[in-house]
């Protein structure tokens, strides 16, 4: 061990591996208990927070509308949404624990120094659900360090951890890279919550092929899942909810957006607004299936299957300003033949297509992009259920989407005490994750906007409330 990280604290109570929001939550909880923490984060401090530092805003459970919220949101509500999304493949026990504990989650944040406000306007479909965090995550994160740091938790930058030494049913420590230098440190419980391995584009080609070339990676590239390799040679289990590795946290980027760290600005949330074709000028989907938080994740994933893995969502005049104001400019032009060109996809396709649709939009319906409204296509397919209006007015715009990883979900298997499973079965017994790495617990498939932050911190909250009482 390092002088540094001597001075009379050669063992801890509890290693925390990671250094965003589910890290943060559990140190502060373990360290509020009276524990010696020590909290590993691998990016230098100017980059500390991981994905965590993007974020905005979080679901909570609330049984009337609050200040942050129009809506009452009840446990039912919240429940029966991860359920739709999920098609079931969810661990309903932790969903229901996780659901519950939402409640409480707010009044945590606020009593560490975190602060909330009511959703911006032009964020689709968030205000009844959702509290947005003022400053954002880079706030966030700024705030649990500084609170994190002031109740004595250990924090220690550019310590990349790449293996546990383990015994028998136990991990004894960690071997981290700490500022280029190997070192080994002990403690009595292991929090790991480092994150997914989304920023791992050899890992990810198993799954993807060469479509890997064509994504992009929204968040940091420090999730690149060794100490999640690393659980999985200790016997760790994924959870048996993830079916199919490629099922992530997937969203429509601009495709002009930089392979790694865009953060929150290049997501493109136009689309139940406008109409999405693929190369060939065909549509792939309903632009307003339901409401956009539910439906978000699922455009990542269906671009995913495009040719060469592209899309364009395309609105008209009429249409422009009604989303949040995307970060890259459109690609415009005075008709859609050239439109076409400008996109480099097919033009009698795209003709007909719009055509098609603007066509099958009933004249009286009621446009209203509040709510699910009555605007749905006749006799059209793929259907737009919602907000359908017809493109006439010139110039047409159009932003170019690629997939967006946000982060992956074949993490690890947690119990409802947040220990990590084995694939025998038995759970390790001072091993507990928290965060991204545990998200595929209740998300094997699909999303709801504004829960990693959710479960990161429940999970994280209860792995700190736990291992405390373990060690
Ligand atoms: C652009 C964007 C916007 C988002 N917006 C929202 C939102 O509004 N609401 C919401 O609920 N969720 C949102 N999410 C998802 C959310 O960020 C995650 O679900 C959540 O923050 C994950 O927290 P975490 O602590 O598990 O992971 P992270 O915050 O990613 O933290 C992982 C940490 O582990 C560290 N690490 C990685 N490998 C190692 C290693 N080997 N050794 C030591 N440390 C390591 C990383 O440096 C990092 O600090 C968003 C994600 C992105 C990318």
């Amino acid at each position: 061990m390092s002088k540094d990280m001597g001075k009379g604290m050669d063992k801890y109570d509890i290693i925390v591996v990671g250094g965003g929001n589910a890290a943060l939550t559990s140190a502060i909880t373990a360290a509020e208990k009276g524990k010696r923490v020590i909290l590993l984060e691998r990016a230098p401090k100017e980059f500390r927070g991981g994905n965590s530092k993007f974020t905005r805003s979080i679901r909570y459970v609330h049984e009337t509308p609050d200040q942050y919220t129009t809506k009452e949101y009840t446990e039912e509500d919240f429940l029966k949404d991860i359920i739709e999304v999920t098609g079931g493949q969810t661990n309903i026990e932790l969903s229901k624990y996780i659901v519950k504990r939402s409640a409480e989650l707010p009044k945590w944040m606020e009593k560490h120094k975190v602060k909330l406000k009511r959703a911006v306007r032009g964020a689709f479909h968030y205000s009844g659900t959702n509290a947005f965090i003022l400053g954002g995550g880079g706030q966030l994160i700024k705030t649990y360090y500084e609170y994190a740091e002031k109740i004595g938790v250990k924090v220690i930058y550019n310590a990349t951890v790449k293996d546990f030494i383990a015994k028998n049913e136990k991990i004894d420590g960690v071997v981290a890279e700490i500022n280029g230098k190997r070192e080994i440190i002990n403690g009595e419980a292991i929090i790991v919550a480092s994150g997914g391995f989304e920023a791992n584009l050899e890992w990810l080609k198993q799954y993807l092929g060469d479509a890997v070339d064509n994504i992009i990676v929204r968040g940091v590239k420090y999730n690149d899942g060794i100490p999640l390799r690393a659980l999985y040679k200790l016997g760790a289990a994924p959870p048996d909810t993830v079916k199919n590795p490629k099922d992530a946290h997937w969203t429509a980027v601009d495709a002009r957006a930089p392979k790694f760290n865009g953060g929150f600005v290049t997501r493109i949330d136009l689309i139940p607004i406008g109409i999405v074709v693929n190369k060939k000028g065909e549509r792939i989907y309903d632009e307003g299936e339901d409401l956009w938080i539910k439906r978000y994740v699922l455009w990542g994933r269906l671009i995913l299957e495009q040719p060469e893995q592209i899309a364009y969502v395309i609105i008209d005049s009429s249409m422009l300003g009604d989303s949040l104001i995307p970060m890259y400019s459109p690609i415009k032009a005075n008709s859609i033949k050239d439109l076409s060109h400008a996109l480099g996809v097919n033009e009698d396709n795209l003709i007909s297509t719009i055509s098609r649709f603007n066509q099958s939009i009933p004249k009286n319906c009621h446009y209203d992009l509040s709510e699910l409204d009555d605007c749905g296509t006749i006799n059209l397919y793929p259907p737009k259920s919602h907000w359908a209006k017809p493109l006439l007015h010139s110039p047409f715009y159009a932003w170019p989407l690629r997939p967006g990883i946000t982060f992956t979900y074949m993490g690890v298997k947690v119990g409802l005490d947040m220990r990590v499973i084995r694939t025998n079965g038995k759970a390790f017994d001072n091993v507990f994750a928290a965060g991204e790495l545990t998200v595929g617990n209740i998300f094997g498939r699909g999303y709801l906007g504004g829960t990693g932050l959710v479960i990161g911190s429940i999970i994280g909250i209860t792995a700190g409330e736990v291992a405390s009482e373990y060690v």
